[in-house]
Order: C-alpha cells, then structure tokens, then sequence
C-alpha cells in the first residue's frame, strides 16, 4: 500500500473507509491536537498500515500535535516514535498495526483517551447516539445494539460496515481495521 495515500485525504477517507475506533481517534486528534499515548500507537500503526510513507507520517503528525505543543516540541518528544514505528530508529523492528482482538482486548482506554474500540469501549447511550450522529438508520442503530450487548463487537462493526457500503451481506468479517479500510476502498474505487 506504501505511497498510495496522501495525509490531506485523510479528513474524507475517515468519513468513508474508516471504521469507526479510527474515525474517532481521527477526529479527536483534528479537534484536540493531541492523542495520549496508545492513542497515538493505534492511529499512527492504522496509518502506515493504510500506505501512509513515513514523510507523510511526519508531516501529518507534526501539522496536528504540533498545534498543541509546537513543533520544536513536536520534533523532540515525538518524531523519533513516529520513526520507531516505521522501523527506523531502536531495534528497528517493523511494528504492525493493531488487529481487532488487540483493540478489544489490551490496553483499555481511560477517560480522557480515544483508542480502543467504540462497539466494546462505549457505553450503549454514546455509542447510540454517535452512530446516530453519523444518520445511521434506527433499526441498524437497534441491531448494534443487540450485537454489542451480547459482546459481538467485530460483528456489529461489521454490520456497520454493511450498512455504510450499501451491502446485502458481507462474506468479509472483521477482524483488523486496516482490513476494513482496504475493502471498503475496493467497493468506493
Ligand atoms: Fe475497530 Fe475492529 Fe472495533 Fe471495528 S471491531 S471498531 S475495526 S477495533
């Protein structure tokens, strides 16, 4: 994927082709300037994973918390992160972004942090009302619900999916967010 997207659509694509743990972190880091820590981990892995190259990364990460700290900051507390996932600084190890079950399971948020997952880590109200925020139908809104109660959470992301991309069915299930980024940009393209 490397190359193939550029930071200044990333706004659309969280829109479109995001799942919504991603879209949230998207938006949280637009509005605030600033994500905590797995926060950044989570949205940055996504980012590399949808083809961002690390100059983009850079740029991207720079224009946003560099709003909030300043870039002199910017470039002393997190540059070398940013790097480090990408493999270049440290042991150079090539970090791959997070599956569902990573998401679901570890490292669950706080209350002031945006990673994890909506479907596990919202409460059914929040959750409710930001999917109907996003004018998703009442009874898609309903069968979410269920599924989420009954702690399916990947199948009512997936659900979304379908109801987003216009979908009978869908023979895809969802078990990492950089999947349901690569297929819903195969239906839109
Ligand atoms: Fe993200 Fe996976 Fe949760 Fe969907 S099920 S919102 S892709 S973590």
């Amino acid at each position: 994927n490397e190359g193939k997207v550029s930071v200044n659509d990333l706004d659309d694509m969280s829109q479109t082709s995001y799942p919504l743990c991603m879209r949230q972190l998207h938006r949280a880091l637009k509005d605030t300037h600033h994500l905590r820590h797995w926060g950044r981990m989570q949205y940055g892995l996504f980012l590399k994973g949808i083809g961002v190259t690390l100059e983009e990364s850079l740029k991207f990460w720079r224009q946003e918390l560099g709003k909030g700290i300043g870039e002199d900051k910017f470039d002393k507390e997190h540059a070398y992160n940013i790097r480090h996932n990408y493999g270049k600084e440290g042991k150079r190890t090539n970090y791959t972004p997070y599956s569902c079950m990573t998401i679901i399971t570890k490292n669950p948020p706080a209350a002031q942090d945006h990673h994890g997952c909506p479907f596990k880590h919202t409460s059914p109200d929040l959750l409710r009302q930001k999917l109907r925020s996003y004018k998703t139908s009442n009874d898609v809104i309903d069968e979410i619900t269920d599924l989420v109660k009954g702690q399916h959470f990947q199948i009512a992301c997936q659900k979304y999916f379908q109801y987003t991309h216009k979908l009978e069915d869908s023979s895809f299930l969802v078990t990492h967010p950089n999947h349901y980024f690569d297929e819903s940009q195969k239906i839109l393209k």
